[in-house]
């Protein structure tokens, strides 16, 4: 629960009060579990686990989405839905980035440990899947020697580990639904371990794998918060929840997506391209804007740090020193799951994505800045400082007059160089659910399954854009440093 407003209450208040003129939640009206109205919960979900979560025209749909938002309008609490990928959602709550789980998410011993979950709401089990077209694989024997895909974190993970020395195959784990389908379909592995009510829902909307064995006993799903966190949302869920199935809501959600008709949809690349334009716009603006902060940020700590560099004090530049190995000598991605997952692990202070993003990109950006600064001003000759000290310029006039603008002139192109580099790093924030332009490329054929199509426009989008500004940078350069 990270706001609670005056917002947050009218809304509630609204929805009560339409909910009591429609006479839906007479029960809940009746016995309101007070403890969570008016709060505002951040729920974590997987990308796509379709029928649970995928994106309909960009809006997040599903069975899970539908049960979550009837049981905060039945129980009067409002609710932000992330759509992180199972594995990041999982890290998300346990890190209290979130403050509860709905994602297909299977009720076992071993997570109980870490979770507490909600009275279960759909009875799942792994089953296999293999492409279409392929006839040699019906059964677990024929896996002998090859590799197969599962979601990394899954049941259908776990499952596949489970008998892979019985017979003798590889497991291989990948984020999201998506790209595991698509591996199949490749040949990069000859079949996908999933839950079975999500296989068969794909396969019925020709996502090109068939099933060929019978489906595991399974967990059913639940949802979860961080073990003894948020009880009073735990407790409103399951009492929203016996509210839905005797109001008939839960069944005629199941109904609307279990039963839902094959899709026809616009299938040219122009159509896809239509599609996605405005959530590809969305996630474009945000990746300028992470980029446009954290080269400002950069900028700054690269001149601070890199004068330190080039000090007489051993004290600052050990300091700097210290500060641009850590950041060089560690991957950013390493360092933007540190700032998201970890630190609030370490802290208990929560962090919201945008900062952790630009954290990382401006503090890892900065490490190389302060190396182009430092190189930049001793690469300026001595002997032009000497001049101008010998014409009787202090240091610091002898730095502004003198060095300075021979150094900013070399320095320059590096300069521009980084920025494309922290323009194109900004991707690698999408692994902590940044909706930057590489996530939302990721959501879009997460629900389409077309992505090579997909990637084509992400790619050709940050080709259009870094060129634009590469040409705009130098044109800059030239008029001011030639
Ligand atoms: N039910 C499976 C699990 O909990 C998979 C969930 C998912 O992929 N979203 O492990």
């Amino acid at each position: 629960m990270f706001r609670t407003g005056k917002l947050t209450v009218a809304v509630t208040a609204l929805l009560a009060l339409t909910g009591g003129v429609l006479g839906v939640s007479a029960a809940a009206a009746s016995q309101p579990s007070t403890a969570v109205t008016g709060e505002t919960y951040v729920i974590g979900t997987d990308t796509t686990f379709a029928p649970f979560e995928y994106r309909e025209d960009g809006e997040l749909t599903g069975i899970d989405m539908d049960l979550i938002r009837g049981i905060a309008a039945n129980q009067g609490f409002t609710v932000e839905i992330k759509s992180l990928g199972f594995d990041a959602a999982l890290q998300a709550l346990q890190s209290n980035q979130v403050d509860g789980v709905i994602a297909g998410m299977s009720i076992t011993d071993e997570r109980k440990l870490v979770f507490d979950f909600s009275d279960p709401y759909f009875d799942s089990g792994v089953q296999m899947a293999v492409a279409e077209g392929n006839t040699e694989i019906t059964k677990y024997a024929d896996l002998a020697g090859e590799t197969v895909v599962a979601k990394r974190g899954s049941e259908g993970e776990t499952f596949a580990n489970s008998i892979k020395n019985e017979y003798n195959f590889t497991v291989k784990a990948l984020a999201d639904s998506a790209t595991m389908y698509d591996d199949v379909k490749a040949g990069n592995s000859v079949a996908v371990f999933d839950d079975y009510p999500v296989l068969a829902y794909g396969i019925n909307q020709n996502n090109g794998l068939k099933s060929v064995t019978e489906k595991e006993q399974g967990s059913s799903y639940g949802f979860a918060v961080n073990k003894g966190q948020n009880p009073e949302l735990l407790a409103a869920f399951n009492i929203g929840l016996a509210e839905l199935k005797s109001g008939g809501e839960y069944q005629e959600i199941l109904d609307t997506y279990l039963d839902a008709p094959a899709a026809s949809k616009d299938t040219s690349f122009f159509g896809l391209l239509s599609d996605s334009l405005p959530a590809l716009m969305k996630g474009l603006g945000l990746t300028l804007l992470a980029t446009a902060l954290s080269i400002v940020i950069a900028l700054v700590l690269g001149v601070l740090f890199g004068f330190f560099k080039v000090s007489e004090s051993r004290v600052l530049r050990g300091l700097a020193s210290v500060y641009v190995s850590i950041f060089r000598g560690t991957p950013l991605l390493v360092q933007a799951f540190f700032f998201y997952f970890g630190l609030p692990q370490l802290t208990g202070q929560s962090i919201d994505v945008l900062t952790a993003g630009v954290l990382t990109l401006s503090l890892n950006a900065g490490a190389y800045m302060t190396e182009i600064v430092r190189g930049g001003i001793q690469s300026v000759d001595p002997g032009q400082t000497e001049a101008g000290r010998s014409l009787g310029l202090g240091y610091v006039m002898t730095m502004r007059r003198v060095v300075l603008p021979q150094a900013v002139k070399i320095m320059t192109p590096s300069f521009i160089n980084q920025f494309v580099m922290t323009l194109k790093d900004t991707s690698l924030l999408a692994v902590i659910g940044f909706a930057e332009l590489t996530y939302q490329g990721q959501q879009i054929y997460a629900s389409n399954f077309r992505t090579g199509e997909t990637l084509l426009i992400v790619a050709a989008l940050y080709f259009i854009v870094i060129n634009l500004l590469t040409m705009l940078s130098n044109q800059l350069d030239k008029r001011f440093n030639k």
